[in-house]
């Protein structure tokens, strides 16, 4: 049965998922726009941006997003290039919203670090990093706005190395810099590159005429010494420690000229992991498998207010996926019918006939389907892995109209199953409290409950400040720990205890009276 099939090698081995790490203003739409533009997904540039606008002005819970401008809605985009099939999966820019970019990591097998040339890493690149480490996600860098005032290429180099404890190897370099930046030198193969719509042309070497003719004198001494610098120093890339994680083939360029993009998308297809192994509960499923199975990390409602669908987003893992197929979702034991998987492109999306490992389906449904769910067509499996984080805020949350308290309950429940909020029940059956890493979740919150369940709310502090996962091989103990103060003790939607307290201070102290009951602040789904 997981002996591969021979029909899956070739479309798994085409396939490349990822998405792109970055902090704010970095360039990830512009590079996004580029990608897809090159790739043939789309015909204009812009039309990111522009579809982004259109579908924030149909779906009116998105007001939020118009109003401050930022991006709360994460997709997925795919694209062809070179023969390789490219799904690209966004993640909200906002940090409010990293629960969610923590999860879509989960369905990647490589990401694209974009890095600002006159910035070098900046916070949140750093912890998104991070966050790949935990997976062993390969990076490749692309060291973007090469056509503005920059810092110097070894010390960017550096900073990668020194912040990230990375090693790295320019794959190319920039030809000028700044107003001079002409285009990039192809550091393996001697050849240049101008423009992304153009073809690399091979050259003689750095001292090549053709490049001399492009940079003022200066710049191309510069140049020629660097390449020389670049070529004896830099590292030889490996690839195997790239794909664990550990090295990472470094590109310049600039998005919004057209610059340095093509060799990006080369690097991906050349380099990256096709789709990887997955771990399961009791065993390793490999991408060739016969038989489908995939996870959920991301649920969304409302894509299409006029439908009033939910879409729950799931990465394929292994085998075909087929329209129409009956798979069997693991946590209920009960069978479900594919009618309408979806596939999503930057414009639109279409019913998806098959998919493979590595692609991202979409799979509307009303209710069914919860984040971290696993589907497979038969087989008992659980995918682990897709992490819940303890939330850094915690607010009672009271309906404006008391009789509408049991229709705010499972509301909750409903947003907590999207993964918008977590919710806690209190042992002492006071009101639910919602647990958020950003307070923007919470006027997503507070709008999703008023457009769609008709519901006014108000939140309201609690004392507590951190909150914390308990377990023990102990029940007896754990019970103990509960009775003393049930006001601090929870349930989350699973039915799992968390303790609530009122200081990182208190929390140390429980921690230290109860040696046998574990506290954790990360938690994987189901
Ligand atoms: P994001 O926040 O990472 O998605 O960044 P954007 O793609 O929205 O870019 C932020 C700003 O930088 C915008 O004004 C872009 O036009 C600009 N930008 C992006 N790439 C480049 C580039 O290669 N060169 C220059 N000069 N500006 C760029």
């Amino acid at each position: 049965m997981n002996a591969p099939a021979s029909g899956l090698a070739d479309p798994v081995s085409r396939r490349r998922t990822f998405a792109i790490i970055s902090h704010p203003d970095a360039g990830k739409t512009t590079l996004t726009e580029k990608l897809l533009l090159f790739g043939g997904a789309i015909q204009l540039a812009g039309e990111v941006k522009a579809k982004r606008n259109q579908r924030q002005t149909r779906s009116d819970w998105m007001g939020i997003e118009r109003e401050r401008g930022i991006s709360v809605v994460t997709s997925v985009m795919t694209f062809e290039y070179g023969g390789w099939v490219f799904n690209l999966l966004d993640t909200p820019g906002h940090e409010d919203f990293s629960e969610d970019t923590y999860r879509t990591l989960t369905a990647v097998d490589a990401a694209v670090m974009v890095l600002d040339a006159a910035k070098g890493i900046e916070a949140r690149t750093l912890k998104l990093v991070e966050v790949c480490r935990l997976r062993d996600i390969p990076i490749v860098t692309f060291i973007n706005k090469m056509d503005r005032e920059t810092m110097d290429p070894f010390d960017l180099l550096d900073d990668i190395e020194k912040t990230l404890a990375m090693d790295t190897t320019p794959m190319t370099w920039p030809i000028g810099r700044g107003r001079a930046f002409a285009g990039t030198y192809d550091l393996v193969r001697s050849a240049i590159r101008l423009k992304d719509a153009e073809e690399a042309i091979p050259v003689n070497g750095p001292e090549d005429s053709r490049i001399e003719a492009m940079l003022p004198e200066a710049d191309f001494q510069q140049f020629v010494g660097e390449v020389e610098l670049a070529a004896g120093a830099a590292k030889p890339f490996v690839r195997q420690s790239f794909l664990e994680g550990h090295h990472t083939p470094v590109y310049w360029g600039s998005a919004l000229r057209d610059m340095g993009v093509k060799d990006l998308i080369e690097a991906l297809g050349t380099f990256a992991p096709s789709p990887r192994e997955q771990k399961a509960d009791g065993r390793t499923v490999t991408a060739t498998e016969e038989r489908m199975t995939g996870f959920v990390f991301k649920i969304q409602a409302n894509m299409d207010p006029n439908h009033r669908d939910r879409i729950a987003f799931m990465r394929v893992c292994s085998g075909k996926l087929q329209r129409g197929m009956k798979a069997k979702l693991v946590r209920t034991g009960k069978p479900m019918s594919l009618h309408t998987p979806q596939f999503f492109f930057a414009q639109d999306r279409s019913i998806a006939d098959e998919a493979f490992a590595g692609d991202i389906v979409g799979i509307p449904n009303h209710g069914t389907l919860r984040i971290g769910d696993t589907l497979t067509e038969g087989e008992d499996l659980v995918f682990r892995g897709v992490p819940s984080f303890a939330p850094e805020i915690l607010r009672r949350v009271r309906a404006a109209d008391a009789m509408k308290a049991k229709k705010l309950k499972e509301a909750l429940q409903q947003m907590a199953e999207e993964g918008v909020v977590q919710v806690f029940l209190p042992f002492d059956g006071s009101q639910a409290i919602v647990g958020v890493v950003g307070s923007l979740q919470l006027d997503v919150l507070a709008e999703r409950l008023k457009n769609e369940y008709g519901l006014e709310i108000s939140f309201e502090t609690t004392r507590f400040a951190v909150c914390r996962w308990v377990s023990t091989t102990e029940p007896a103990k754990l019970d103990e720990f509960s009775r003393r103060d049930s006001s601090a003790m929870a349930r989350d939607l699973d039915g799992d205890p968390v303790y609530m307290a009122t200081s990182p201070y208190s929390l140390r102290y429980e921690e230290e009276r109860w040696p046998m009951l574990k506290f954790t602040d990360v938690k994987d789904y189901q």
